[in-house]
């Protein structure tokens, strides 16, 4: 099983990742969480990344496209997989549906997890405030940006998905179970 998750910065969408990848036996394909391997591993792409991502800016659509072709390109990938902070541009979900269409390959749930912006602001301010080992795209400056980012680039994603029905919402603002059960009862109906 494929499955797109969507959420602001803050909405909990790397914690119903993981939860779904032991649930579903598949694997998490967070766009996010590869960039920070390339900007660990000190390469060319990792150095360019960081000062965007430092921003809270996006990664342009033919290097993010590219890393997602190679990626589920990998044995790995057979069960299924979680895409997490992808598609993020209008451009990346039309790319990301002829990409899958050549490969005879679909996405089965689209799912958002909606959470109020004032909410999402406070759950990070606190993640900042208690975590020692906090991102460095983690402080408010940064954080205010991403949220307009998703505003403006990633909700136009959000109404493609919606006008050809294929999307679903959860509360994302309930106990972290409580939104993991909206999960499933979507993914198993
Ligand atoms: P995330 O961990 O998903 O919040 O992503 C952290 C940062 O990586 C974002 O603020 C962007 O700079 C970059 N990034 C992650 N995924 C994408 C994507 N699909 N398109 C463009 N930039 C991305």
């Amino acid at each position: 099983m494929n499955i797109i998750l969507f959420g602001a910065p803050g909405a909990g969408k790397g914690t119903q990742a993981k939860v779904l990848i032991d649930y579903l036996n598949i694997i998490q394909i967070s766009t996010g969480d590869m960039l920070r391997d390339e900007v660990k591993s000190g390469s060319n792409l990792g150095k360019m990344a960081k000062q965007i991502m430092d921003k809270g800016d996006l990664i342009s659509d033919e290097i993010i496209m590219e890393i997602i072709g190679e990626r589920i390109k990998k044995p790995d990938c057979k069960n299924g997989f979680i895409f997490d902070g992808f598609p993020r541009t209008l451009n990346q979900a039309k790319s990301l549906d002829d990409l899958l269409a050549s490969k005879e390959m679909k996405i089965d749930n689209i799912i958002e997890i909606y959470v109020e912006e004032d909410l999402l602001l406070e759950r990070i301010n606190k993640r900042i405030s208690e975590n020692d080992i906090s991102r460095d795209d983690d402080n408010p400056e940064v954080l205010k940006n991403r949220i307009e980012i998703y505003k403006s680039d990633t909700l136009p994603v959000l109404n493609y998905y919606k006008q050809s029905n294929r999307l679903n919402s959860v509360n994302g603002m309930q106990e972290i179970d409580k939104v993991s059960d909206d999960i499933k009862n979507i993914i198993l109906t």
